[in-house]
């Protein structure tokens, strides 16, 4: 057998030509997007008052399991695809661990994220339908940052509710996207009636959230001509273009005769994640094989370990489709001593789903200043600057490692390195400084989240 090298790089030709669909595949599927006033399952019509129509279609495409990615999205996926597969044989010998740890970098772009993949697609089509402006949020930044690289590549005008918390602690960001033409605007902000409305609610000094910032984008979105709103995570369309973290990942696995056992990655809506196990867990529906799964979040925002499965809002401001996901609570607001993103209150559908019926195996909640531990010994040792969000894997594949260093199991364990951290220095700076706190909500404050959560039967 060949030995797998320090990096596999694939070659053009295996960019995939087609996303796959775990939906079409699910037995179960994940409960449909409903209207909030008439809470009937949303219909491409409906969705395309908001949405692209082409994505509306995606969104709600459970039968098609592979769906073709046109040739100009593939041209732009081949300044940056694929992303190459690890083998960290460095950690390996660091940790002492008979197990094979592979990762796969997708923070080999601009963006410094695998949210460009998502984002060329849907400035493409938004292109394709004749629209001249988009809106969106962002959080910690980075989608903002793809989405501006894509609307600049097609050619669209692009407005950015940038959560305020996240504006004012790395104007870096900022600027990127203002350098790719974006018009970024901090949430909440007084451009729209749902932003004034907040800060009368929340206070001048409010940092904001992701549910408010969606709720502004919206907003522009529905009461502007040719403009429509575009989402970086959570919806199923999102996991269907990342599915090619996934594809290529078992491709370049398969050259050197291996599959992996156990299978991570950091959930904060879920679309890397969503998009790493795609092919695997359809081979586990299939019963062709059956690779352990672990979803790893914060225990500042835990969805998916406290969160109940639940219909929910996807916004503050209520004017989005109700999903059915766990979730925290549509008003659920992080603490700001929360470093990283991951801080979205619910999850996809679909990952949703995936976990409530034990497809994926188990959700892991770590407390930030652990994650900061792992990010930092990771940057040591395979010379690469994580970001936060990240490192959530980066720890469970560690912890993973070494439970195989105890058993004498050569496992393989395969995770996502979803970014890099250089616009994250100022967490990095709180670490070092050991002035980084942790924060766990209690049972109480969840609890009077829960009790908003819209009444669905
Ligand atoms: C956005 C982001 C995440 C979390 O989003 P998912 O939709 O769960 O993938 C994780 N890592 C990085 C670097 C991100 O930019």
């Amino acid at each position: 057998m060949k030995k797998v090298p320090y990096r596999i790089n694939l070659t053009e030709e295996y960019i995939p030509k087609q996303w796959y669909n775990i939906s079409a595949d699910m037995i179960d599927k994940a409960p449909p997007l409903l209207i909030p006033n008439t809470r009937k399952p949303a219909t491409i019509d409906d969705l395309s008052q908001v949405f692209c129509r082409e994505l509306s279609r995606q969104e709600l495409d459970n039968e098609n399991a592979y769906i073709d990615i046109p040739e100009e999205i593939r041209d732009y996926y081949r300044t940056c695809r694929p992303a190459p597969l690890m083998r960290a044989y460095a950690l390996e010998k660091a940790l002492c661990t008979p197990a094979k740890i592979y990762y796969k970098f997708e923070g080999n772009n601009t963006s410094g994220s695998h949210k460009l993949n998502s984002a060329i697609p849907q400035a493409y089509y938004a292109k394709q339908e004749g629209l001249k402006n988009l809106t969106t949020e962002t959080g910690a930044g980075q989608w903002g940052t793809a989405l501006s690289m894509a609307c600049a590549h097609f050619g669209i005008d692009l407005t950015v509710y940038m959560v305020k918390g996240s504006y004012n602690q790395k104007p870096q960001r900022r600027t990127v996207m203002q350098v790719f033409g974006a018009n970024v605007i901090p949430s909440p902000s007084n451009k729209t009636n749902s932003g004034k409305a907040m800060l009368e609610n929340l206070g001048k000094d409010t940092t904001g959230s992701l549910g408010c910032a969606i709720t502004e984008a919206v907003e522009h979105a529905v009461s502007h001509e040719n403009t429509r709103y575009v989402l970086g995570s959570v919806l199923n369309q999102v996991l269907l273009h990342q599915s090619i973290i996934g594809l290529e990942s078992k491709a370049a696995m398969e050259l050197y005769d291996e599959y992996p056992d156990i299978i991570i990655g950091c959930v904060g809506g879920g679309s890397s994640y969503g998009g790493l196990i795609a092919p695997f867990m359809g081979d586990k529906i299939k019963k062709t094989h059956n690779p352990y799964f672990i979803a790893v979040e914060p225990k500042s925002c835990p969805s998916l370990s406290r969160g109940k499965y639940s219909y929910d809002y996807c916004d503050v401001g209520q004017i989005t489709p109700l999903a059915k996901m766990y979730t925290v609570g549509s008003d659920f607001i992080p603490s700001p001593d929360h470093a990283g993103g991951l801080r979205y209150h619910g999850m996809s559908p679909i990952i949703s789903k995936l976990y409530d019926d034990k497809l994926i195996d188990e959700a892991r909640a770590i407390e930030q200043t652990g994650i900061f531990d792992a990010a930092v010994e990771f940057a040591r040792i395979e010379g690469i600057l994580p970001a936060p969000e990240s490192s959530h894997a980066i720890k469970v594949a560690m912890d993973e490692a070494v439970k195989c260093r105890e058993t004498n199991e050569a496992k393989t364990i395969l995770f996502v390195l979803t970014g890099t951290g250089y616009f994250d220095m100022s967490a990095y700076g709180a670490y070092m400084d050991k002035k980084m706190t942790d924060y766990i909500p209690t049972n109480e404050e969840l609890k009077n989240s829960f009790e908003k959560l819209p009444e669905v039967e």
